[in-house]
């Protein structure tokens, strides 16, 4: 009871002074009441993002993921300029490749063998899902009176591009006391999908606002997308408790947030004293912008499982370039039938060689791996159960396109 009112006293000054507050765990709360089939399926998803999957294929080093940012503005400071958004992803592509210029200042020496190049790019989307040029990024003036944080994603608001195949951005009026929030990789390909950040702490120029224009709540949220949990599991759970992992043996476990100010080693929060103490400068727990600058190897293991699986769909999106026309013919000439199929699948590729598919069932796991010669081959799914399943193909090892079919 104690700890509660301290925890409850804390989080009320925290806000006072504007300290960092991410909304995923209660959005993540809500998501789960809305949807008893991903509840169903949320610790299954868990076990599989957090175990080093030894038989993964390298498919790409580094994957570009394509942004969509949606600005929805109820006056001119809201409607943050281009700038202000290019400014953003120059901060996504330092910290999701380890370049940060701050991460040798920040990050202690103790630390610095844990921390991970996590092989992330992002690109402003080039072309719309019907393929129209675009520059990524859309605008839209609403009343003063929108409710961004439950009207952002609906047609008030502005309707997500393809989750499947674009990282949506939303920006606007974020209600007090988030800064932002993001759906776990248990919401792909809702609606919702993606991020909700608020215009002051987008970026690090124009309306952005010191201590959060480092353009790094932004990369914490990116960091949820990819299926990272805080540090301290989620929000109150006591040490030792299951909802109190993050899943990662190279994050120290905590029980609260650091919200800046902490000083190297700091066993303040920490489940079990340690030299090193906390982490507390890694880009999942509360410090200010200008006191975060890292990933670990084992939140490397959840993004790489997450685009293996719950996101693998991100990998066939192209939404960055344009392929010569050529090439855009050669990948859709590969085509999946029967679909759906009760026995069945063959695959039919008559202008790219491929000689192996994976399938993935809808949690991401490796149910089925096969060698294909030619397209009258045949892939036997009797034994799988109902459900989506995904195909992978590849030739020689090289990932060539990604494809979903129904098993009945
Ligand atoms: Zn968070």
């Amino acid at each position: 009871m104690k700890k509660t009112l301290l925890f409850f006293t804390i989080f009320i000054l925290t806000n006072v002074f504007g300290q960092r507050s991410c909304g995923t765990d209660q959005k993540m709360k809500e998501f789960f009441a809305n949807n008893p089939d991903a509840l169903a399926k949320k610790q299954d998803l868990r076990n599989y993002l957090t175990t080093k999957n030894t038989n993964a294929k390298n498919i790409q080093t580094v994957v570009t993921i394509p942004v969509v940012v949606h600005v929805l503005y109820k006056n001119a400071a809201q409607n943050i300029s281009d700038v202000q958004i290019m400014s953003q992803l120059a901060v996504l592509n330092a910290d999701f490749r380890r370049l940060n210029t701050d991460y040798s200042s920040i990050v202690p020496a103790a630390f610095q063998p844990f921390s991970a190049d996590m092989e992330l790019v992002f690109c402003m989307a080039t072309k719309k899902s019907d393929g129209s040029p675009t520059t990524g990024i859309e605008r839209k003036s609403v009343a003063a009176s929108f409710n961004f944080a439950t009207n952002y994603y609906q047609s008030s608001g502005l309707l997500a591009w393809d989750p499947t195949k674009y990282l949506n951005i939303w920006v606007g009026d974020m209600p007090s006391p988030f800064l932002g929030w993001a759906y776990l990789p248990d919401a792909a390909g809702y609606p919702e999908d993606g991020l909700a950040i608020g215009y002051k702490y987008f970026g690090t120029t124009g309306v952005a606002e010191f201590p959060y224009n480092g353009g790094r709540t932004a990369t914490h949220e990116i960091g949820h997308y990819f299926g990272l949990l805080h540090p301290w599991g989620e929000d109150g759970s006591l040490c030792g408790t299951l909802d109190n992992d993050d899943g990662c043996a190279d994050t120290p476990a905590t029980n609260d947030p650091h919200f800046g100010g902490n000083t190297f080693p700091d066993n303040t929060n920490t489940c079990v004293a340690s030299a090193n103490g906390a982490m507390f400068m890694n880009f999942m727990d509360y410090v200010t912008d200008q006191e975060m600058a890292f990933f670990t190897n084992d939140q490397k293991t959840i993004k790489t499982n997450t685009m293996a699986g719950p996101r693998a769909s991100l990998l066939n999106s192209n939404a960055c370039t344009f392929l010569s026309v050529n090439d855009v013919e050669k990948v859709n000439s590969i085509n999946l039938f029967p679909n759906p199929t009760t026995q069945y699948i063959s695959i039919a590729s008559p202008l790219v060689k491929i000689n192996e598919a994976e399938i993935y069932n809808s949690e991401g796991r490796l149910v089925k791996r096969a060698s294909i010669n030619n397209e009258t081959d045949k892939i036997d799914v009797r034994d799988f159960a109902a459900g989506v399943y995904y195909v992978r193909t590849y030739y020689n090892n090289d990932f060539i396109k990604s494809m979903k079919f129904i098993k009945k």
